[in-house]
Parts: C-alpha cells; sequence; structure tokens
C-alpha cells in the first residue's frame, strides 16, 4: 500500500494556516451572503426562491461550523498528507457546490455573481496540482455547461434573476457561458503556469544554496585539518619556552630569558588562535553532531573555567568572581559548555583594564538556568552590539587593546549556545562594562 509521509512542519504550518484563512473567510461570506439576501429580498423584491436560499446559507453555516471543530481538532495533530490533502478537498469541494446552487437559484449565468467561480478557481490554482486544478476545472465546467443545456430545453427549471423572460434567457444564455468557462480556463492555466515558474525558481535557489552549504562544508573541514595540523608543532614549540624557562636549560643571561618570555607569550596567543579556529571549524562541520548530554553541576564547570584563567585575571590584577549555588544542574554538554565559558570570560580579562573585577554566575528562574558574565571593562558601543556575533567582526576598540584576535570566539559561543537549545543576549555600556546573559533549558 501506498504510504505517505507525515508533512513536514513548515509546509504543515502554511497548509494549516490557509485552512484556518479559508475558515474566515467562509464566515465573511456566511455574512455576505444574508445581508444580499436581506437586500434583495426586502429593498429589491426580487422574485427568488427566498426559502431555498436561505437554507442554503444555513448549510454554508452548519458545514463551516463542522469544518472549524474539525480543524480545531486536527490542527494539534500532525496529520499526514493524504488526510490533509483530503479535509482540504471536501472544503474546496463543499464551497463549490453551495456556491453553485446559491447561483442557479438566483439566476445561473444571469447573475453577476457567478464570477465568484474566477475566485475560487484561482484559490484552486494556487493550491493544489495541476491534475487536481484540471479535474475542478472540468467538473465546475461540466456542471455549468450541463445545467444551462437542461434550462435551454426545459428540462430544468430556470430562476430568473432580472424578471428577464425565457426567451431572452436563452438569447444570452450561451454567450455569458462562454465568456464564463473561458475565463475560468483561462485563469487556472495561467495561476498554475505563474506557479509552476516559482516552484522552479525556488528549486534553482535550493540547488544555489545547497553549492554554498557545501562550499562552506569544504572550507569549515580546510580550517578544520589545517588547525589541527598546526596545533601539534605550536604546542610543542611551546612546551620548549617552557622548559626553557623553567630552567632546564641553565641560562643566566637576562636578556635571553626576556626574548623567551616574549616569544613564550607568543606562542600562547597563537595557540589560542588556533584553539579558536579549532572550535570554529568543530561548530561548524560539527553540526549534524548529535550531542551528549548529562547532568551537570554548574557551579563545578565554572570553577574549572575560573581556575583555568585565575592566572591570567592575576596578571591583570583582575578579580574573579562567582557565588553560584552548588545546587543548579543542568542537562548539557560539558564541551559546549567549556567552550562557552573559556571564550566569554577569556573575552572579560581581555577586554577589561586592571583592578576591575569579572563575575561569572548562574541561577535557576522556573525551567531554565541563567548565566552571566559580567565585566567592568571597556563595553561595546550600542551600533556594533549585533555585529559582534558576526564571523571575524572586531571592535576597533578592542584592537586596540587586543592586537590578536580572530573574531571567532563570540560565533563560536553563540552556536554553541543554540546547539545546547539555549538564548544569548549582552547587554554593554562604553567604558563601564559588558554582560553576557545566556538562558539554558534544564532539562
Ligand atoms: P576576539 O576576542 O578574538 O576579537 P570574539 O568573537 O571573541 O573575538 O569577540 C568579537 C568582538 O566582540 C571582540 O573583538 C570585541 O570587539 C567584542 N567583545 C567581545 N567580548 C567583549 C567584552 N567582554 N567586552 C568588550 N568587547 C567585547
Amino acid at each position: 500500500m501506498k504510504t505517505f509521509p507525515k508533512i513536514k512542519s513548515a509546509e504543515y504550518t502554511d497548509l494549516n494556516r490557509v485552512i484556518g484563512w479559508y475558515i474566515k473567510l467562509r464566515w465573511i461570506a456566511c455574512i455576505g451572503v444574508f445581508i444580499t439576501l436581506l437586500y434583495v429580498n426586502r429593498l429589491l423584491t426580487y422574485n427568488l426562491p427566498y426559502e431555498i436560499l436561505y437554507i442554503l446559507n444555513g448549510l454554508i453555516v452548519f458545514v463551516n461550523f463542522a469544518l472549524s471543530i474539525y480543524y480545531s481538532i486536527f490542527r494539534n495533530k500532525n496529520l499526514n498528507r493524504k488526510e490533509m490533502i483530503l479535509f482540504f478537498n471536501i472544503q474546496i469541494a463543499c464551497d463549490y457546490i453551495l456556491l453553485f446552487f446559491i447561483i442557479y437559484f438566483t439566476g445561473f449565468v444571469n447573475n453577476p455573481f457567478i464570477y465568484y467561480f474566477v475566485f475560487h478557481i484561482m484559490l484552486t490554482s494556487f493550491i493544489f496540482s495541476s491534475k487536481t486544478v484540471t479535474i475542478y476545472v472540468a467538473s465546475l465546467v461540466s456542471a455549468l455547461v450541463g445545467v444551462s443545456l437542461g434550462e435551454y430545453f426545459n428540462i430544468i427549471p430556470h430562476y430568473p434573476f432580472l424578471m428577464e423572460s425565457l426567451a431572452q434567457y436563452r438569447n444570452i444564455l450561451f454567450i455569458r457561458l462562454l465568456a464564463l468557462c473561458s475565463t475560468l480556463i483561462i485563469s487556472a492555466y495561467l495561476i498554475l503556469k505563474i506557479k509552476e515558474k516559482i516552484e522552479e525558481k525556488g528549486k534553482q535557489v535550493e540547488v544555489e544554496l545547497n553549492k554554498y552549504k557545501n562550499l562552506d562544508k569544504i572550507k569549515s573541514n580546510f580550517i578544520l585539518q589545517v588547525t589541527h595540523e598546526l596545533r601539534g608543532p605550536v604546542a610543542a614549540l611551546k612546551g620548549f619556552h617552557d622548559m626553557l624557562l623553567r630552567g632546564v636549560v641553565k641560562t643566566s643571561d637576562r636578556k635571553v630569558i626576556e626574548v623567551l618570555k616574549k616569544a613564550n607569550r607568543r606562542t600562547e596567543n597563537l595557540l589560542t588562535m588556533i584553539d579558536e579556529m579549532l572550535d570554529y571549524a568543530y561548530m561548524k562541520t560539527g553540526e549534524e553532531i548529535k550531542l551528549k548530554l548529562q547532568d551537570l553541576s554548574l557551579k563545578n564547570i565554572i570553577d574549572e573555567n575560573i581556575e583555568t584563567f585565575q592566572s591570567f585575571a592575576d596578571d591583570k590584577n583582575i578579580k574573579l568572581v562567582s557565588n553560584c549555588n552548588r545546587g543548579i544542574k543542568i542537562k548539557s554538554n560539558r564541551d559546549l559548555l567549556n567552550i562557552i565559558l573559556n571564550n566569554l570570560i577569556s573575552n572579560a580579562i581581555k577586554y577589561s583594564p586592571p583592578h576591575t573585577s569579572v563575575t561569572i554566575n548562574a541561577e535557576e528562574e522556573n525551567n531554565h538556568v541563567h548565566l552571566l558574565v559580567k565585566d567592568e571593562g571597556i563595553g561595546i558601543e550600542p551600533n556594533e552590539l549585533d555585529k559582534i556575533f558576526e564571523e571575524f567582526y572586531r571592535t576597533r576598540k578592542a584592537m586596540e587593546i587586543e592586537k590578536d584576535g580572530t573574531g571567532l570566539g563570540l560565533p563560536i559561543v553563540k552556536k554553541a549556545t543554540e546547539a545546547l537549545r539555549g538564548k544569548i543576549t549582552v547587554y554593554s555600556e562604553v567604558n563601564r562594562g559588558t554582560t553576557f546573559h545566556l538562558y539554558f533549558p534544564k532539562k
């Protein structure tokens, strides 16, 4: 048996919206028909079969009521395509049938509102495939021709709209029918063609987008490989410098020690940059990697990161403060949380003057955890706030303070936060400090 896939959520939401819109439109139509009937009945006193017309109006109300109840039930269920299309077809078919009867009892092709079928055909053409649209147009045209012939040969009665005689009606019947049917067919054809063109363009855009996505992946893989290769020798270089500075090889020449210290600092910067690029490439290429989440104590992770940066902060006379509750647990990924805190704390220290504090805190709020990293540093101009999450963006002020930097730290933080289903916002005042707020679901 043929199976129909569940509708993808975006498409589902779209179809859902259209159905909701149709139901609203039908309520407006109910009121419109009712008011028009009252007007024609009381003020124009046309001789129409009003009982039948009020019953038909009541039927629209009944059908729409039933449809809206069914809609409110199925909206919460993810129906498959077949069920959805069936529901749509029932709606559209009801509309055609009810409109057809109203038009038939009000003068048929003499009723100017018969052109409302054109709207119906246009809407049908937008929603359904060309095969379904052809079925609708063919059925409608056949019904229109059938009833016209029936009226013409007196097989079924004609309900006059303008009190015209049957002879007058017959004279004009086929020319009006021809105008109407050709309008219906041409409208359907044009809409289907336009839709086809839009779909073609959409497909082209998708192909282009995939091409760029692939290129982006290749670029990230390249960064990942190159930085991975670079990291080994640079780490070894730093190890040798450390050994020399610890006095493994004896030298008392203060100049040599000075040069060594400088070389060590530069190598350390290089290593940090390589690590950032590695994290960046990992976050880009590892998008599909399924994260392993585990219950973690946020305080432990914060403390570990504070320990990592303690000597860097001491060198700049910056106090690292945290008074986070030990009991805060979070279902998260240790590596990503470390990447986030690592980048935010190192930035906070980097972009702060001496004798200031950096605060790292976390607290529970309803069903999420609020993590903040606050400094009393240089701050960020308001117009640059949304740019700092862009790849390679660095503020001018930051570049003056710290030459070395990749501008990749915050994009990594943002990606990592989103991968953990969290949100990040930033608040900053120039020369007063910056606070990054992060919100993560607890479970
Ligand atoms: P990097 O620090 O390598 O320049 P980031 O992506 O980590 O790159 O940060 C991007 C930019 O955002 C920084 O260059 C800096 O201009 C600004 N920025 C980030 N954190 C802070 C902060 N705590 N205080 C002031 N500016 C910051």
